[in-house]
């Protein structure tokens, strides 16, 4: 029942289904990192790099409720009664996608998985098809980074103008450019808070880092250095595979 969804299989093994024996390359890359690491800037320069699609895990859901799917059908009744979708029900959301002709190639998932219990059906899944995760690519930055990253937006008290202190800051500090008002800082973008929220989902991240460790995935890049570094370190990891991603020779 599986099998029939995903036209994958091993780099290099040919693909007898059908008669067709074309040789398909596939690489399916994880890309792990706390929030505020760059993550979705980094997955936007790794699928033009590499022509595979970026799944991210909400993007995945909004699509299978869109298009009305079964699957996505139920994963809604959960998300309606404001419940977490179950693993074995996002699996399945997930192997609707990966089916689609653009990730014929691979696809990189972001998102998911997000516990160990994630990436060990993510594993099982995966097993079925004969595939597994061929790359984890860890963009990492350390915590108190990833504090000072988050803490760092202000917004103005009369309509709410979004500024930030590293990256989009105003001409006069604590004033909005546009309107004139005070920059203030709302509760959950404060130090203390971010701290707080960071520690359980720090603690998750470096669980699944430990399960692609063990699985020999792992691929890890400096996340402090400027974005066109991190790409590059990146695809560089990805180099090391012996799955060769298409159009990358
Ligand atoms: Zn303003």
């Amino acid at each position: 029942m599986l099998g029939r969804a995903l036209a994958w299989t091993r780099p290099g093994r040919r693909d007898q289904r059908d008669g067709d024996e074309r040789d398909v390359l596939v690489t399916l890359i994880v890309l792990l990192g706390a929030p505020g690491a760059g993550k979705g800037t980094q997955a936007a320069a790794l699928r033009d790099r590499l022509g595979i699609p970026h799944i991210a895990t909400g993007d995945l859901f909004r699509a299978a409720i869109r298009d009305a799917t079964p699957v996505g059908l139920e994963a809604k009744s959960y998300m309606d009664a404001g419940q977490l979708v179950p693993d074995d029900v996002t699996i399945r959301v997930l192997e609707e996608r990966l089916g689609r002709p653009d990730a014929a190639a691979g696809a990189i998932l972001d998102g998911f998985p997000r516990t160990v219990v994630q990436a060990r059906a993510l594993d099982t899944f995966l097993a079925g098809h004969g595939r597994r995760v061929d790359a984890a690519l860890l963009i990492d930055v350390p915590a108190e980074d990833l504090v000072e990253r988050l803490s760092g937006r202000w917004i103005c008290r009369a309509a709410g103008h979004p500024y930030h202190v590293a990256m989009n800051p105003p001409q006069v500090a604590g004033i909005c450019d546009i309107d004139g008002s005070a920059l203030v800082q709302r509760d959950d973008d404060r130090p203390e808070t971010i701290r707080a929220r960071l520690a359980s989902q720090l603690a998750d991240l470096d669980a699944v880092v430990e399960h692609y460790r063990g699985t020999g995935a792992l691929r890890t890049v400096d996340g402090r250095r400027p974005i066109a570094e991190v790409s590059a370190g990146l695809v560089g990891a990805l180099g090391a595979l012996d799955t060769a991603p298409p159009g990358r020779a």
